[in-house]
């Protein structure tokens, strides 16, 4: 067979949201399949690893990343939101959220390298939802929610709920995932993005930890954490969450601390580390945080 005998899928490139989950819809009812493609830097790559099926039907491929509705960032008061389109490139230039979240703009100046960043999307991250994905582990950290819409109209699922399983979701087949939402950290928040990997660029995350602590009247009432590649899914650390805020993060012996981590986490073994070096450096992450989670006189 010939490259040009090769079957290739419809492509399709809807003018607004509205008519790309009417599409959706349609297609679902009929049994057809559809692929959405944001940034391209997740779907791409999975074909080129199962090539073709030769002779049978392709989805439809409908190209999200330039619906209007889908795209740029809106801060409002004390609320952003992040179209599920927007760019990696674009939220790490974005200058209120580098003033507000730094910690979002350093996860995005981490992703791949420039060309990734250009075209990746948090859309994207989150419906793939592999376990080492950096966007996710920052969005938990600032416990987002998920605005999804269909022809049904729109359902905001809080983070906590997205991911059902590894790399499942609570997506359903007929939703396009609209923009992310969150609450700005509080001024004076402590906030911190740490990757380890193997390199500085271009490299898939063997521990990543997305954290915001926030202060009022002096006091730690908030803590807000994110964790990649530690287990089936972005990993949210309830147990060290609640230790922050109660006792209190200079009241927590290091042992403790590390007793709550192997809690949370479930690390396993595979090409990119082990899961006790993930281990060890989950630990690390998280007390190095902590020891910087200080009372402070006048932050609100
Ligand atoms: C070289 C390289 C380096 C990378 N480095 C990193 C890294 O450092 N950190 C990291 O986290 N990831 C990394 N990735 C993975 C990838 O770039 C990110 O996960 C990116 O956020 C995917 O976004 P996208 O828009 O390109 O997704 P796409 O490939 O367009 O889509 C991925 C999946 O999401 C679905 N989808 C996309 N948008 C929506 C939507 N709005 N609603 C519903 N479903 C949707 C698609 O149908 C598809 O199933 C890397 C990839 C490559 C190739």
């Amino acid at each position: 067979m010939s490259l040009a005998e090769l079957p290739l899928h419809g492509f399709e490139r809807p003018a607004s949201l509205a008519d790309a989950c009417a599409t959706l819809s349609r297609r679902a009812g009929k049994g057809e399949e559809t692929v959405l493609v944001a940034g391209g830097t997740d779907w791409v790559v999975s074909q080129r690893l199962a090539p073709l099926s030769l002779g049978g039907e392709l989805p439809l491929v409908l190209d999200i990343s330039r619906i209007p509705e889908l795209l740029g960032v809106k801060i409002a008061g004390e609320r952003a939101a992040i179209g599920a389109a927007a760019t990696y490139f674009e939220i790490r230039h974005h200058s209120a959220l580098s003033r507000r979240v730094p910690m979002l703009t350093a996860m995005a100046r981490d992703v791949g390298a420039l060309q990734i960043q250009a075209r990746g999307t948090l859309g994207g991250n989150l419906a793939t939802a592999s376990p080492a994905a950096d966007g996710s582990a920052a969005l938990m950290a600032l416990d987002a929610d998920v605005v999804v819409a269909s022809v049904h109209g729109e359902r905001r699922i809080p983070i906590a709920q997205w991911f059902t399983g590894y790399r499942r979701t609570a997506r359903a087949a007929d939703e396009i995932i609209a923009r992310i939402e969150f609450t700005l950290p509080r001024t004076g928040a402590h906030q911190v993005w740490r990757k380890v990997g193997t390199r500085a660029a271009q490299s898939i995350s063997k521990v990543a930890l997305a954290a915001v602590g926030e202060y009022e009247r002096g006091r730690c009432v908030r803590v807000g954490l994110g964790m990649g590649s530690v287990a089936p899914v972005t990993a949210a650390l309830p147990t060290v969450r609640a230790l922050a805020v109660s006792p209190g993060p200079l009241a927590v012996p290091d042992d403790q601390l590390d007793a709550a981590v192997r809690r949370d986490i479930a690390p396993i073994d595979d090409v990119r580390s082990t899961a006790a070096y993930r281990a060890h450096v989950a630990s690390a992450l998280v007390r190095g945080f902590f020891r910087t989670l200080r009372p402070v006189s006048n932050a609100g």
